[in-house]
């Protein structure tokens, strides 16, 4: 089949992603993203990766899709909405954050992507791609912000002014010239501080990157020492995850509940007890967290987390 020019096939991918669920879809030329090199060592230099050792490794990699993708012309960015209201925590029932509420998102994202690569090699068989959803080869939050998805809140999170900033980015690196969106320039923060002042425990620098050692996303699901009293103190029942910055950014204020049935959450874990959390056996965590990001974290380091938020709120 001969290939549709450029600008069709561009056309098409978009609608194709819109069918496969994606609410933002945008493409940005491949290329090195040399101005991040410089950041990102000197973040990681001052030990504010924490323990995420990978992330000072292979930088120069890191910033050139050619390592990923030999011959990488475009790099196609999607967004996936997963907003909802709250559905669980308070009155002394711990937290978990909105982005865990169901299926693993990794799962949920790459089988879309992976889909969006197979309409993409019916249009054109001698495109090579392969698609990443949150991992560390990428700097995904600059190729979405080259991709036109949004720009980089006070909190370092992507926002997007249609709808917000509760959306994963899923990413594809592929060998194929594509019709680029324009990079997003401009701040829409303006004078707006609120994440700043309202994170629990000021992990959020003025220069909009955040000090892992600090947040309580980092501390309750990649550290691998247990947080201190004296954080979990700050925690305010949050076991896994927190979205404090992002629910208080007036950009999320409108935003709209996902329609992602697999980000739904079930009947039994809305109604958990905090007693029920605390009694939680290695079997039961497996049967509720089977399909989730918690289960990702180990059982125990999980439960350490349960047990000192519980007596620290
Ligand atoms: S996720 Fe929570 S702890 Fe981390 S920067 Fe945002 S408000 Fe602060
Ligand atoms: S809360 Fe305000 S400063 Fe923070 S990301 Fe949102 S708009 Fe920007």
């Amino acid at each position: 089949m001969e290939p549709p020019e450029g600008k069709n096939i561009s056309f098409l991918i978009k609608e194709r992603a819109r069918e496969l669920g994606f609410d933002l879809c945008g493409f940005a030329p491949s290329g090195i993203l040399s101005e991040h090199e410089s950041r990102l060592k000197t973040w990681c230099s001052q030990g504010m990766n924490g323990d995420m050792a990978y992330l000072a490794r292979n930088i120069e990699k890191r910033i050139n899709p050619d390592f990923l993708v030999p011959g990488a012309k475009s790099i196609i960015v999607t967004g996936l909405n997963y907003y909802s209201e709250r559905q669980q925590g308070g009155n002394g029932v711990p937290v978990i954050s909105r982005y865990a509420y169901g299926t693993n998102y990794h799962d949920v994202i790459k089988e879309k992507l992976d889909l969006l690569i197979d309409y993409i090699k019916i249009q054109n068989p001698e495109a090579e791609a392969r698609s990443f959803v949150d991992s560390a080869p990428l700097l995904e939050k600059a190729w979405a912000k080259e991709a036109g998805l949004g720009w980089p809140g006070r909190h370092s999170i992507l926002i997007n002014k249609s709808i917000g900033s509760f959306f994963f980015i899923g990413i594809i690196v592929v060998t194929i010239r594509l019709d680029y969106d324009n990079p997003s320039v401009e701040d829409h923060c303006g004078e707006c501080r609120l994440c700043i002042e309202s994170c629990p425990t000021a992990a959020i620098n003025e220069n909009r990157t955040i000090d892992v050692r600090k947040c309580i996303a980092y501390l309750t699901i990649e550290s691998k020492t247990p947080a201190t009293v004296a954080q979990a103190e700050k925690f305010g029942g949050r076991v896994f995850g927190c979205d404090k910055c992002q629910e208080v950014c007036p950009w999320n204020a409108r935003a709209k509940r996902h329609t992602v049935a697999e980000f739904e959450m079930n009947k039994e874990l809305k109604e958990m007890t905090t007693e029920d959390w605390l009694q939680l056996t290695p079997a039961k965590f497996k049967e509720l967290f089977r399909k989730s990001a918690i289960g990702r974290r180990k059982y125990h380091r999980f439960m350490e987390t349960v047990e000192l938020v519980s007596k620290n709120m």
